[in-house]
């Protein structure tokens, strides 16, 4: 095996982190449907899809560096928020406990002198800088629409056809 016993077991970690990431934004895409927001809820189950894809490239890094994939379960996701703007918030929210938790894994690495965890780990490193970028940027745009949620849906629609997400 070419990580540490600590390292498999974190980025085990992590994969059970992105597929609760995973779950919790195809919990989020079927409320946002649920208020008529559809644009909004394609853009979370993108999101879903995202996750699901980051969880994989550890799976498979895990497997490629002979580590053991040992995976936990996922937890049941909130599905009480009130309004777009908590299911956003939250979201954002989420994406910066994520990104601590990568910023972790490079310490980590750093201290093993794991340097081919650590480069794997560059690339998880530049995806948080944009995911927190989109998702506070969706935040601002709720808060700037407040009671008219159209021009959320119409931001994201925009968004989506240029092909920013
Ligand atoms: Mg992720």
């Amino acid at each position: 095996m070419m990580i540490s016993q600590t390292m498999n077991g974190r980025l085990n970690q992590q994969i059970t982190a992105e597929f609760s990431a995973a779950h919790s934004y195809l919990a989020m895409a079927g409320m946002l449907d649920g208020m008529g927001l559809k644009a909004v809820s394609k853009r979370f189950i993108e999101q879903y899809e995202e996750e699901v894809k980051h969880a994989l490239k550890i799976l498979r890094y895990v497997l490629e560096v002979g580590g053991k994939v040992g995976l936990e379960g996922v937890p049941k996701p909130t599905s009480d928020f009130k309004s777009v703007e908590a299911i956003v918030q939250a979201s954002v929210e989420h994406e910066k406990r994520v990104t601590q938790m990568i910023n972790d894994l490079v310490t980590l690495a750093e201290q093993e002198k794991d340097y081919a965890t650590r480069s794997f780990l560059d690339w998880f490193v530049d995806e948080q800088v944009e995911e927190v970028s989109t998702m506070t940027e969706m935040l601002n745009i709720v808060r700037l629409a407040g009671p008219n949620l159209l021009q959320v849906e119409g931001w994201v629609r925009h968004q989506m056809t240029e092909g920013k997400t």
